[in-house]
């Protein structure tokens, strides 16, 4: 089996054309050949050669659909192709700063388990990293009667600064160290192909693939939860800027010397509306007692507390300011607000709306649309096993070329 690394770009001719017939497979769930090389603008004998290939690789399968109209008199069914669900299973792992959140799914994306496992520490170096995803992993395939050994590939969500495309991690609130290849970490912790990439990119691919992003080219998804990131699509592709890290949103400066951010910084977007800043916030004010997440400093402003008023005005606010640039950057077709949580309300309010449009450059076209997506805790751990599909089968179709030659 390959463990290196899967990379579209290092894709043949021959390789990049059962990809995208595989890909084309699982958008439509199940089509005929004719009917693909059509969609694909390509000759019916080099659908029917890849999809031959696709097939002995176990990736693909034939079915019987609706007889043909035409062939329908001799009773002759016509032959689809769909994707071999059950014959690989993937795993998505979003790593938080309290517990790891895992999903098991078969090849067309069906879950299959899930599992939370919690965490001792929110920080850890990189081998007691992967011993931990390794053991979540474990508990996991357990619920099922299945080994980690069963796994055809690892994907793994973690905030911070990745070069996904050589599973380097530059920074991360996760990781005690900068600057860590995890390529080696990984492949001497786990059996199976592993790819670790920026968390806020996976809810990118999770929001494109079944969620609000769907058929949209260009569109921004901003995730809130103890930092602030973002996954940008541009023309329908991730964007993941020269490092392949794609940006980093949360640490945009939104104040000459202001508040001193995780990241070691200061000024930055997320030391002002990330959860721990409004924690920390509220804390400086003496107010720390029985105050825990972002849900009691709201509870706090319902009840009419001036101090949680002004912090989560403060946070919307900046926020507004970020959005604002944001669409003077990218004019997004829309921007989806992701997160697990629910107390969304004081980053979608009146005035951080007015506070967008003010600071929007071209004001004689609308906004783009702002949803707000509240996902369930696996969000990202679905991002994630979307990811690992992707690179599954990249990987597998580099191997039918191993074979071949
Ligand atoms: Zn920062």
């Amino acid at each position: 089996m390959l463990k290196s690394k899967a990379s579209q770009n290092s894709l043949d001719q021959r390789n990049a054309t059962r990809l995208r017939v595989l890909e084309h497979i699982r958008t439509k769930g199940s089509i005929s050949r004719i009917d693909i090389a059509s969609a694909l603008q390509t000759s019916p004998a080099t659908v029917t050669a890849a999809t031959a290939d696709l097939i002995s690789a176990g990736l693909v399968r034939e079915t019987e659909g609706e007889a043909h109209s035409r062939s329908a008199k001799r009773g002759r069914p016509r032959v689809l192709l769909q994707l071999d669900g059950p014959s690989y299973l993937v795993a998505g792992l979003k790593v938080a700063r309290q517990v790891i959140s895992v999903i098991l799914v078969d090849f067309e994306g069906n879950e299959v388990t899930s599992h939370m496992y919690a965490l001792q520490d929110a920080r850890m170096s990189p081998r007691d990293f992967v011993r931990t995803v390794r053991l979540a992993l474990e508990e996991t395939c357990a619920k099922i009667d299945r080994t980690i050994d069963g796994l055809s590939g690892v994907s793994i969500g973690i905030a911070g600064l990745v070069d996904a495309e050589r599973n380097f991690v530059h920074w991360s609130s996760s990781i005690t160290e900068r600057n860590v290849n995890f390529a080696a970490f990984l492949d001497e912790g786990l059996p199976c192909p592993a790819f670790i990439e920026n968390d806020a990119n996976l809810v990118a691919k999770a929001e494109q693939l079944f969620g609000l992003g769907k058929g949209l080219s260009n569109f921004l998804v901003v995730t809130i939860e103890h930092g602030v990131g973002l996954g940008i699509v541009l023309d329908g592709k991730l964007f993941r800027g020269n490092h392949g890290c794609g940006a980093e949103f949360g640490h945009a400066k939104v104040q000459l010397d202001g508040a001193l951010c995780q990241c070691g910084q200061r000024g930055c977007l997320e030391a002002y509306v990330g959860d721990y800043a409004l924690i920390r916030e509220m804390t400086v004010a003496g107010q720390s007692s029985a105050l825990e997440t972002v849900s009691d400093i709201h509870d706090r402003a319902h009840a009419g507390d001036q101090r949680a008023i002004s912090v989560l005005a403060r946070a919307g606010q900046m926020f507004g300011l970020g959005l604002s640039n944001l669409i003077n950057l990218f004019a997004p077709d829309c921007i989806i607000l992701s997160g697990a949580r629910v107390s969304f309300e004081h980053l979608c309010s009146d005035d951080v709306m007015a506070r967008i449009r003010n600071g929007v450059v071209n004001v004689d076209t609308a906004l783009p649309e702002i949803k707000v997506h509240h996902w369930g805790d696996l969000m990202w751990a679905k991002g994630a096993a979307a990811y690992g599909i992707e690179q599954v089968s990249i990987l597998k179709v580099q191997e039918i070329a191993a074979h071949a030659s």
